[in-house]
């Protein structure tokens, strides 16, 4: 079926002049085999329009925060920790994915689109309410999270990151409440530090998040017993009115930085599961938002794996 598609590659304002692993190529690369592939028939460039999201965005992150990183891109740039740059343009490009992952929840949850894929940059699971870090800026995945909750009054939404990190920002967001069910696959002991499986919610949001901590060099067999045994039935016990997937690559086996041997048949099961599970619970509704990812081969064989199960009905 149809899936929509936005690619915000953002190379002309979120690129660090050298050197640095999350640069524009590692998603450019792969959208350009995409869109060479025969998964391009069903595929829909979808251009979000500008829209008002500073509601939202303010809910997840406070403004002093986000005018801290308008000041240093005004400067000219700089760093907000020893790896998350900030250059002119990255204030500019971190408000229009934020506003991207608003307009394609809204697109979803009004019944124009079922699914979509937003490339996005910077990615964002590590942001935290008070600052950046580990190259995020904004949250995303919160964002998009709160705006169903929030505008659409949805009380299950159910997060998947399968990043190779820990998404220490989007847990702590939605770490005392039941509305939104985070779940994350990580290598651990790793950055950022947390993600033990002891760490699930508390008060209200006691169980509502998961953590499924793994070893590294973990492989496809050790990703889908853990789909199987435990992400997928905490899923059905939950009912999810929306799937979002925090779908960083760098668990890919081509990753410099993840350490893991995930292979794109991994993704592609994962994904494969998260259909049949949006199918049966939530009339095939998803959002996956780009998150890490540092090979371009590991994201090009990947990101077409993935997208080729998002388009199964
Ligand atoms: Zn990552």
């Amino acid at each position: 079926m149809m899936i929509g598609l936005i690619p915000l590659i953002q190379e002309d304002l979120h690129d660090p002049e050298y050197g640095h692993p999350e640069n524009s190529i590692r998603i450019k690369i792969p959208l350009d085999f995409l869109l060479s592939s025969d998964l391009k028939a069903e595929l829909k460039i979808l251009e979000p329009e500008p829209v008002e999201a500073s509601d939202i965005i303010y809910r997840i992150h406070n403004p002093h925060y986000l005018g801290q990183v308008k000041t240093v891109a005004e400067s000219g740039g700089g760093f907000l920790d020893g790896d998350t740059f900030v250059t002119p343009g990255t204030y500019q490009a971190a408000w229009q994915t934020a506003e991207a992952s608003v307009w394609a929840v809204r697109e979803i949850l009004s019944q124009r689109q079922k699914r979509i894929f937003l490339a996005g940059r910077p990615p964002g699971h590590h942001a935290e309410q008070n600052f950046g870090m580990g190259f995020c800026i904004i949250n995303n995945t919160a964002v998009a999270a709160e705006t169903a909750v929030v505008e659409f009054g949805l009380k299950r939404v159910a997060i998947i990151d399968w990043d190779v990190h820990h998404g220490n920002g989007t847990q702590h967001t939605f770490y005392e409440r039941d509305d939104v069910l985070f779940v994350s696959l990580h290598r651990f002991p790793f950055y950022p530090g947390s993600g033990a499986s002891a760490e699930r919610g508390e008060g209200k949001g006691l169980n509502y998040t998961l953590n499924i901590p793994l070893p590294a060099g973990s492989d496809d067999e050790i990703y889908l017993g853990e789909f199987v045994k435990r992400v997928i039935p905490r899923l059905i016990e939950y009912r999810p009115e929306f799937i979002i997937i925090t779908s960083g690559f760098d668990a890919h086996k081509e990753d410099p930085l993840g350490g893991m041997r995930a292979t794109e048949e991994g993704f592609a099961l994962m994904t494969r599961r998260l259909v049949s599970l949006a199918n049966e619970y939530c009339e095939g509704r998803i959002l996956s938002l780009f998150e890490g990812g540092y090979s371009p081969q590991g994201n090009t064989v990947s990101l077409y794996q993935h997208i080729k199960e998002l388009q199964k009905n």
